[in-house]
């Protein structure tokens, strides 16, 4: 088998598919600095632009002063400390949920309730742009899976109607990562409802962005927070930090302490980063101009760009993918902008379909009008329409 890897590499490398990593040497920030030279990135996740913030940056320093660096053991061992625990409570009250639970990633929060969830005789019916730690969530718990074309409520409804399970997990991310575009919740919290589902959101590219208090797409769409009841956020995005977070019911929250494997065999985060977080949740509550700011920056970007004649993605979120095509085509375009200093992320099979390969463009409260003026123009020079 070992003997193959070379072959499959360069077999990767005549595709356009092979991957590499850009190494940085500064804060994550919308200028880093990637392989010794400053460039204007488009490819964060810091939404908010809390990664490197100075009040964050504090509160970690000091938790990492009081409580040291590693936390040494998984929760139920000795690894969860007063930050953890003061995090979940603050996280439940922000979201308004009974309870929340941190695990150490959101990769392992969405196997780790999948999997306390569901077993062999469930079904799982899946939007099929889903996370991939969705996806292998609901190959690991062994349950059948049915994946339904991308937001297409009919077809979920017809599947729904034709199962026997007795338990039938309806799962899709809120705003979906690849292409910035939004669940219709509304639809999916009635066929739940109607159908005797469960219903679990992966909120992670949500939380802190939509909402007027950054509560995610809930808020956005004006529901109560019953009507979601496993809600899965992040930390390593809008946050700024790291990990991962679900809320729900109190017995929900129960039971995965008790059967969550993910949960249960791993060390817990840092307690620095619990400490960083709750800084950050508390920023992220209070600073709505951040929100706004994102709005008016997209706002700008779609206008600017459709009159350019690129064809966008019907997303109101910071993720503003340009569909290019062919994935020979998205990564020369994204190298040629490097060479401009723009740092945009050329996404290709298989995290995307065929056929569908793109610029991914994510924007941060922190850029400024300048820059997308700066990246309009580049977009312009280097991608033929
Ligand atoms: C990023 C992401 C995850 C994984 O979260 P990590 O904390 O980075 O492991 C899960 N689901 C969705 C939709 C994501 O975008």
């Amino acid at each position: 088998m070992l003997d193959k890897l070379g072959l499959q590499l360069e077999q990767r490398k005549t595709e356009h598919l092979y991957r590499t990593r850009k190494v940085l040497e500064s804060p994550q920030s919308v200028e880093p600095i990637i392989n010794g030279k400053k460039v204007l990135s488009f490819c964060s996740n810091d939404y908010l632009g809390l990664a490197n913030h100075p009040d964050v940056i504090k509160s970690f320093k000091q938790a990492a002063d009081k409580y040291g660096v590693g936390s040494g053991s998984a929760h139920l061992v000795s690894g969860h400390s007063a930050e953890h625990h003061a995090l979940e409570e603050e996280l439940a009250v922000f979201i308004g949920s009974e309870r929340a639970l941190l695990f150490s990633t959101g990769y392992m929060a969405n196997l780790g309730v999948v999997s306390a969830l569901c077993d062999r005789h469930s079904e799982i019916f899946e939007d099929k742009l889903n996370h991939a730690s969705l996806l292998d969530a609901a190959l690991l718990s062994r349950a059948k899976r049915i994946r339904y074309p991308h937001l297409d409520t009919n077809n979920l409804q017809q599947r729904l109607i034709d199962s026997e399970a007795v338990n039938k997990f309806i799962i899709s991310d809120g705003v979906f990562s690849m292409d910035g575009d939004l669940a219709p919740l509304n639809e999916l919290v009635n066929l739940a409802e109607n159908n005797n589902a469960t219903l679990m959101i992966d909120d992670a590219h949500g939380i802190g962005v939509l909402g007027k208090k950054g509560k995610g797409i809930i808020e956005h769409f004006e529901l109560d927070n019953k009507q979601v009841p496993a809600l899965i956020g992040t930390l390593g995005k809008s946050f700024g930090t790291a990990g991962a977070f679900v809320a729900g019911s109190e017995e929900l929250i129960e039971t995965l302490i008790q059967k969550s494997r993910s949960y249960i065999f791993t060390t817990a985060m840092p307690a620095a980063i619990a400490a960083a977080t709750r800084k950050s949740l508390q920023i992220l509550a209070e600073e709505s101009w951040r929100r706004e700011k994102l709005q008016s920056l997209i706002g700008q970007f779609r206008k600017g760009a459709s009159e350019l004649g690129f064809e966008l993605i019907d997303s109101i979120t910071p993720i503003q993918p340009i569909i290019i095509g062919a994935s020979e085509q998205t990564l020369n375009r994204s190298e040629k902008l490097l060479e401009k200093n723009i740092l945009i992320s050329a996404i290709r099979p298989p995290t995307v379909p065929e056929g569908t390969a793109r610029l991914r463009v994510t924007f941060s409260a922190t850029h400024t009008e300048e820059h997308v003026d700066k990246l309009l123009a580049m977009l312009n020079e280097v991608t033929i329409k």
